[in-house]
């Protein structure tokens, strides 16, 4: 046996349980993980709350990252004793994940940890910094450079927003990040922010066309933050859309695509190609400064973690949560 959260739903309704779990019950899959550490993500928020339906199947573990060490693999690529990293893929949304000590996997899902980082390393950048990796080479891909102008990040003391401010500072950006909690702006200049804006000037319905005002923009929010985002990027800018925080809905017009050029880089870490994974991550090895992971990580006991998920619904978590499932 050993433990993990279960997510049920029935007639009883819908709730999260911190469990004893037998090995026969783990899902099919060629690699079995003991699991030393995943993370809480706003998607496992949402799963553990049941305040949105991200879990497809019941019962599920949620957990989207995991890091642990291989226990048996028929996967040619991973051997017994390998320390493998997993983010997205369903897993915690249609396939058990990482809330859990033990989890039984697909290989091609699995990287091998990279060697850059300690397995609690990788979990305090998680989803959320490899997020923000891909978003950063998107709007590198589109030609920003750091000379172009400054860039914006909405979100910013959510776990995407952190890490994207900490990697753009690190390249030589300078950073406007965008927040509800001004009460954090000292949070933020740590992690490199030259400048901090209120997100209520975001996120009300606005023009079609703005001001001229960021060379590029990465946007964990969604809604009409987006809109008035993409109303005042520069002239053939970008900007790296990955979240949803305030809504789905994207109320935006046609006017910043069709007049000045902008181009919506759309980010999906979840079903990202292998290929894509290895180099964010080797980007993070090189482009994130380690010493920042102490300010946007805390650490956490699987015990703790039922109780703190409607803290991160309710955006009272700063940064992000690492979640050692062995205590
Ligand atoms: P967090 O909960 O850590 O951060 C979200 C941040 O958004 C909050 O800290 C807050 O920042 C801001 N926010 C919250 N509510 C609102 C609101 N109503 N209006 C405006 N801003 C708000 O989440 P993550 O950083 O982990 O994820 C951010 C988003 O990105 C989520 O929607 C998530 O689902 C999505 N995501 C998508 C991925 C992909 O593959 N595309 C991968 C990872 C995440 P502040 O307090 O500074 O205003």
């Amino acid at each position: 046996m050993f433990k993990g959260i279960l997510i049920e739903k029935d007639d009883a309704g819908y709730r999260a349980t911190l469990t004893d779990i037998s090995e026969e019950q783990l899902p099919p899959g060629n690699v079995t993980v003991r699991v030393s550490y995943s993370t809480l993500n706003y998607k496992d928020g949402l799963a553990l709350t049941g305040n949105g339906p991200v879990v497809r199947t019941f019962p599920m573990v949620p957990g989207v990252d995991l890091v642990g060490t291989v226990e048996q693999s028929s996967d040619a690529e991973f051997q017994i004793g390998d320390q493998v990293l997993l983010n997205g893929w369903g897993v915690g949304e249609g396939h058990w994940g990482g809330l859990a000590e033990k989890a039984r996997l697909e290989g091609k899902w699995l990287i091998q940890l990279p060697k850059a980082f300690t397995p609690a390393q990788a979990m305090a950048i998680g989803t959320a910094g490899y997020t923000a990796m891909l978003a950063v080479i998107a709007l590198e891909k589109n030609g920003l450079r750091p000379d172009m102008g400054d860039v914006l990040v909405t979100g910013a003391n959510g776990g995407v927003g952190s890490f994207a401010i900490a990697i753009l500072a690190r390249l030589g950006y300078r950073v406007v990040a965008s927040t509800g909690r001004m009460a954090e702006s000292a949070y933020l200049k740590q992690l490199g922010a030259a400048d901090i804006i209120d997100r209520a000037t975001l996120s009300e319905p606005g023009r079609p066309l703005a001001k001229e005002r960021w060379a590029a923009a990465i946007d964990s929010v969604g809604s009409h933050t987006l809109a008035n985002v993409c109303a005042s990027i520069r002239y053939r800018g970008t900007v790296a859309a990955c979240g949803l925080a305030q809504g789905m809905e994207f109320p935006g017009s046609v006017a910043p695509f069709i007049l000045r050029g902008i181009t919506l880089a759309g980010i999906d870490s979840v079903s990202r190609p292998r290929a894509d994974r290895l180099q964010a991550w080797a980007r993070l090895a090189t482009d994130l400064d380690l010493s920042m992971l102490p300010l946007i990580s805390r650490e956490i006991g699987l015990s703790e973690v039922i109780a703190i998920a409607p803290q991160l619904m309710a955006g009272k978590i700063r940064g992000r949560v690492v979640v050692d499932v062995n205590r």
